[in-house]
């Protein structure tokens, strides 16, 4: 739609100019640095980042009313730089210009609700939201976007010259920061490590193929990120790690998606995600915050964060309900079919604590939570869903599990309408899968099989076929043999009736 079709007093806010006044703001003990340089931790007490607009109050000039128009016609212009995450340019990364937004196809996932026979098995109503849905199949891309538009722009207004973009990864990060650095082909290069061993063959191939250094570490992600941090510290590159806050800015889109989604309705509604290295559910919080401030969604939903027993530091933490009792105690992590949360310190654990805080202060009652599943839940739950017309990850099954674990300790009713991030399409973790089909799984993952909940293929070769098409070319009465009689065998298999 043009310009001059949209309403007059919604036109002059439609497409957005540079604005606002970011600044990264240490955590720990406050102190503020300007963006012109790529910085990851406070200078003066190594503590990580937050990215606050100092200019936010502005937004609050324009009434919540307006704002959802805003969105919503923005919603039909088609400007590449406006149709992913930076639709909602305002409540992200309002000082990059038009321009230099990298635009995918990100964001904008589907939300697609339980059909009744998995909505009454569960016993609740919800919805998965398809993050597999993003360009490189998972959600990172909504902060890679993000990350690599502010890279961008850097470039141009500093005339910096082949950027080095680094990375760890449970596997999906460093797909999605090859896929973006990628695009910005001589500009941008891209490194990756990733734990031996501990990503899937589709996961490795994601980087390989956007053209990334793709370095092996023999240990698990948390190592991999140590080694990142002493590169990160020591020489010029760029950190793509959820360490750098402009990730987390641009998985805000997140939360605006689903307020927008539901028309900025949230009451009654719960969001369940899985937690690894926490910068997706601070995310989360942060945006539906951003939103609540200015008025633009007037109830804060629920939010309930999902860890496996087998990677669990963040679920032990808030099991002390005296917030001044708590301790922060790392893990060392097991196998999990999670795997891409399979993290046992995550970085993002400083902002966790005082995004919750502040999300349960102003909801005015404890509005996260966090539950923790087995491995046997999580495979389990997967399968269902995926039997059910969805196309869940095992992250994603993991949200699945823990609806059923907080339906279970009371934590979600019945009367709530419940939104799972499936964080990646199934596709990515399809070895866990074929490892609980073909009965597979190393002990220590701890799942056995369900046999209803198994599949496998079956060979149709019947004794009484004389010739098979892979042993000879088949003459006429050869093949009609072959047809007829593996027909029959299907026909019988299941029990089908003639006509
Ligand atoms: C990264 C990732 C997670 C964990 O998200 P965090 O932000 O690290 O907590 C979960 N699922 C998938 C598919 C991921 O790629
Ligand atoms: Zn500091």
């Amino acid at each position: 739609m043009n310009l001059h079709n949209f309403p007059s007093e919604i036109r002059p806010f439609l497409l957005p100019k540079p604005q606002g006044n970011l600044v990264y703001q240490c955590l720990e003990c406050g102190t503020e640095y300007p963006i012109e340089e790529f910085l990851y931790t406070c200078p003066k007490c190594q503590n990580i980042f937050m990215l606050p607009d100092k200019e936010f109050e502005r937004l609050k000039e324009i009434d919540g009313k307006i704002w959802r128009q805003i969105f919503n016609y923005r919603k039909m212009l088609n400007i590449p730089a406006l149709k992913g995450i930076f639709l909602f340019h305002e409540f992200i990364a309002p000082i990059i210009p038009l321009e230099d937004i990298v635009y995918l196809g990100e964001g904008h996932t589907s939300i697609v609700k339980a059909n009744q026979y998995l909505q009454e098995l569960v016993g609740c109503r919800f919805y998965f939201k398809n993050d597999g849905q993003n360009p490189s199949a998972s959600f990172k891309d909504r902060g890679m976007a993000c990350a690599l538009s502010y890279v961008n722009y850097l470039i141009h207004t500093k005339g910096l010259k082949e950027v080095l973009a680094i990375c760890a990864s449970t596997g999906d990060t460093s797909a999605s920061a090859a896929l973006y650095a990628s695009y910005l082909r001589g500009k941008v290069k891209s490194a990756v490590l990733l734990p031996q061993g501990k990503v899937t063959a589709q996961q490795m191939a994601q980087p390989l193929g956007h053209g990334a250094y793709v370095f092996e570490i023999p240990g698990v992600f948390d190592d991999c990120m140590k080694v990142v941090e002493t590169l990160a510290d020591n020489y010029h590159v760029v950190l793509l790690n959820s360490k750098n806050p402009w990730r987390i800015k641009g998985q805000q889109s997140y939360s605006y998606e689903i307020a927008q989604w539901f028309d900025y309705d949230l009451k009654n509604k719960v969001i369940i995600v899985p937690i690894g290295n926490a910068g997706n559910i601070t995310a989360i919080i942060n945006g539906f915050l951003n939103f609540y401030k200015v008025g633009i969604i007037e109830t804060l939903p629920k939010i309930i964060g999902v860890q496996s027993i087998h990677a669990n530091p963040v679920y032990r933490y808030y099991l002390e309900p005296d917030p001044k009792k708590r301790v922060w105690q790392p893990v060392k992590v097991k196998p999990s079919c999670a795997q891409a949360a399979m993290i046992g310190n995550p970085v993002s654990m400083p902002r966790v604590i005082s995004s919750v805080e502040e999300y349960n202060k102003l909801a005015g009652k404890k509005q996260v939570f966090v539950v923790e599943v087995t491995e046997q839940a999580i495979m389990d739950w997967m399968l269902i869903a995926n039997r059910n017309g969805h196309f869940a990850c095992t992250q994603g099954g993991e949200s699945l599990a823990g609806l059923v674990q907080a339906l279970k300790e009371g934590i979600v009713n019945s009367e709530e309408e419940v939104i799972l991030d499936s964080t990646a399409h199934m596709l990515k973790f399809i070895s866990f899968q074929q490892m609980y089909f073909e009965d597979k799984f190393p002990p220590e993952y701890e799942v056995s099989p369900r046999e209803e909940l198994k599949n496998t293929p079956q060979l149709v070769r019947p004794s009484d076929i004389t010739y098979f098409p892979d042993e000879k070319i088949l003459g006429p009465e050869e093949f009609k043999e072959f047809i007829t009689k593996t027909a029959r065998t299907i026909a019988d298999w299941l029990n089908l009736k003639k006509k």
